[in-house]
């Protein structure tokens, strides 16, 4: 009866975090004009390669369909929703798009990582330049802030900054070049003398990967930057952007060993963390990918987004007793005998909007207390013959601060006051 590995089924208490998560997404895009929508679970498999070549199968689930078609499950929103606006010529641009959907990848499974889990995203598809950006860098840390987290770490790298400064220090090319730039990506996950072990033997001289390494250590704002490499080594739009994010008041670093994947994104790459949490790893991630609608068959149009991974988000959370504030429950216990009475009272307190509970599993009305302080409610309805003759009913506060006798067509405004 157990799951495939790396699967997991969702509990009511992770699965309201994750619907409050959402639900703040939802809102934020509608600020923002982030029209929302899915992208296809499933994909020709040629379009789930066109991100990164046929290398991806060993990440994706991919397979044969019953028509001899060889398909995948969606591995991130981003393809998909690439897709859709390239193949939709007539949008006016730009085109912002959000979504938040499951994805499944073929990742070793260890905490926070998983091979089925939940994305939020926000693409914008049209412009070329850096407002695009700074607009989901501003995205990004509102909805951190609404759903609680204030705390979160904001690094920006520039990918055409770093090989300029890689190619000046080493005297390199090309494919030598990029190879000391997924060094850089390696950092934070090894030593450094396992780093100039690995790369020496692909052939690199001790000084060159020495240098790089050095470069990778340098994190700042702009002026840590311009003073640091000189004016000419920081890109026109990377000024832009941070000038951008400074007059918004949003914190942030700009890290030279911040590239992903290189394949991929062609400028800006942000990288977010929750910083009382650095543990967790990337809360979420994205950047400027030009280069997926020109593969799309639309060259003219720039590409720029971020991804964040729900399940990091909710861990991050709970980990800080993070609590929904949640409707108050109202328990109504009756006495067998009473049922219809009992069911069109809760009706009722439905129809106003509360949360409330009855007893659907003939339990004596001592039981049904038990369970109604089980569940937290605050405050009973006790439906009993007496009382209700006289159209009655008691109200038990939970708390044990008050129990009173109160009319039934004075209900709603009285627990409208007390609770
Ligand atoms: P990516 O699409 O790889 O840039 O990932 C974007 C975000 O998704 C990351 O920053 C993580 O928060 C999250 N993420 C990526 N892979 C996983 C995974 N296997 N399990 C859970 N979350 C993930």
């Amino acid at each position: 009866m157990s799951l495939p590995r790396g699967f997991r089924d969702y509990f009511p208490e992770e699965f309201e975090i994750l619907e409050f998560i959402r639900d703040k997404f939802v809102r934020r895009c509608t600020l923002y004009g982030f029209r929302l929508m899915e992208p296809s679970t499933l994909e020709s498999l040629e379009v789930l390669e066109a991100k990164s070549g046929p290398s991806i199968r060993e990440e994706i689930y991919f397979f044969r369909d019953k028509g001899g078609r060889d398909v995948g499950l969606r591995f991130d929103l981003t393809v998909g929703l690439t897709r859709y606006a390239c193949s939709k010529r007539d949008l006016p641009l730009p085109i912002k798009l959000a979504s938040f959907a499951d994805v499944w990848r073929y990742d070793e499974p260890q905490r926070a990582r998983y091979r089925w889990f939940y994305q939020w995203d926000v693409e914008t598809y049209g412009p070329k330049g850096p407002e695009a950006d700074a607009e989901i860098i501003s995205f990004t840390k509102g909805m951190f802030e609404d759903v609680g987290l204030k705390d979160v770490q904001i690094k920006l790298g520039d990918r055409r900054m770093v090989q300029k400064l890689v190619e000046d220090v080493t005297g390199l090319k090309n494919s030598k070049v990029l190879e000391l730039m997924r060094m850089l990506d390696k950092m934070d996950k090894k030593e450094k003398d396992a780093l100039i072990k690995e790369y020496s033997a692909k052939g690199f001289s001790l000084q060159q990967i020495e240098e790089v390494l050095k470069l990778g250590v340098v994190e700042g704002d702009l002026n840590v930057m311009l003073s640091r490499f000189g004016e000419g080594s920081v890109p026109e739009g990377l000024r832009t952007l941070s000038e951008i994010l400074k007059e918004l008041e949003i914190k942030f670093t700009i890290s030279i060993k911040v590239v992903r994947g290189l394949d991929y994104y062609t400028s800006y790459v942000f990288e977010v963390f929750d910083g009382s949490n650095l543990e967790l790893g990337a809360l979420a991630g994205g950047g400027r990918y030009d280069i997926l609608p020109s593969i799309f068959g639309r060259p003219e149009i720039g590409a720029t987004g971020i991804a964040g991974g729900v399940e990091r988000l909710i861990l991050a959370l709970r980990q800080k007793k993070f609590s929904l504030l949640q409707l108050p429950t109202i328990y109504v216990a009756y006495i067998r005998g009473l049922e219809k009475e009992a069911f069109k009272l809760v009706e009722e307190l439905r129809n106003y909007g509360f949360r409330a509970i009855v007893d659907v599993s003939r339990r004596s009305l001592s039981k049904q207390l038990e369970e109604a302080d089980r569940i937290g409610s605050l405050c009973s309805i006790l439906i009993l013959p007496s009382e209700f003759k006289e159209e009655k009913v008691i109200v038990k506060d939970m708390r044990k601060k008050f129990e009173v006798k109160v009319e039934v067509k004075r209900l709603v405004d009285f627990l409208k006051d007390h609770i």
